[in-house]
């Protein structure tokens, strides 16, 4: 754990010449980070931010200063990829909430009986659909649509 993800946020966002930018904690329960062009701010899931690893805070910093760095319009395309190896991101260190990591990695094809975490709680889920960087899963409480590091295989 950090014990000032903001400040170490902000020093990397330095690092990378995002000095007009500004980096905040939000609530969000099922993403780990934003990055929004017209405000110029990226910000971290506050429950994430507050449980990672360095590591993990710093890959999904680099994940959104890449955002920042290409332009949103680059979604997670080619050019945006490139930056954000060119930065440091690094394809073996998805980050994964502390509360995923005792799960194995999950296979996502439609149907698969699968752990999501969604809203602070580990979940069982049934995949539904595989996309690029997310994963559509049907739960008990109703389908959502997560990133990849949040799904994972039941034990
Ligand atoms: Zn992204």
């Amino acid at each position: 754990m950090i014990a000032d993800p903001l400040s170490y946020a902000r020093a990397l966002l330095e690092r990378h010449g995002l000095h007009d930018w500004t980096v905040g904690l939000d609530r969000a329960r099922t993403r780990l980070g934003n990055c929004r062009e017209d405000t110029r701010s990226i910000t971290i899931s506050r429950t994430f931010a507050e449980r990672a690893t360095e590591s993990d805070l710093e890959q999904v910093l680099l994940h959104e200063i890449a955002h920042a760095l290409v332009g949103a319009r680059h979604g997670h395309d080619g050019v945006w990829l490139r930056k954000a190896r060119e930065i440091g991101l690094r394809a073996d260190q998805a980050p994964i909430p502390p509360e995923l990591r005792e799960y194995p990695p999950a296979r996502l094809w439609p149907g698969a009986s699968v752990v999501a975490f969604i809203r602070g709680e580990v979940v069982a889920a049934r995949v539904l659909k595989r996309n690029q960087t997310t994963v559509d899963v049907d739960t008990p409480n109703g389908a959502f649509r997560l990133p990849l590091m949040l799904v994972r295989g039941r034990v």
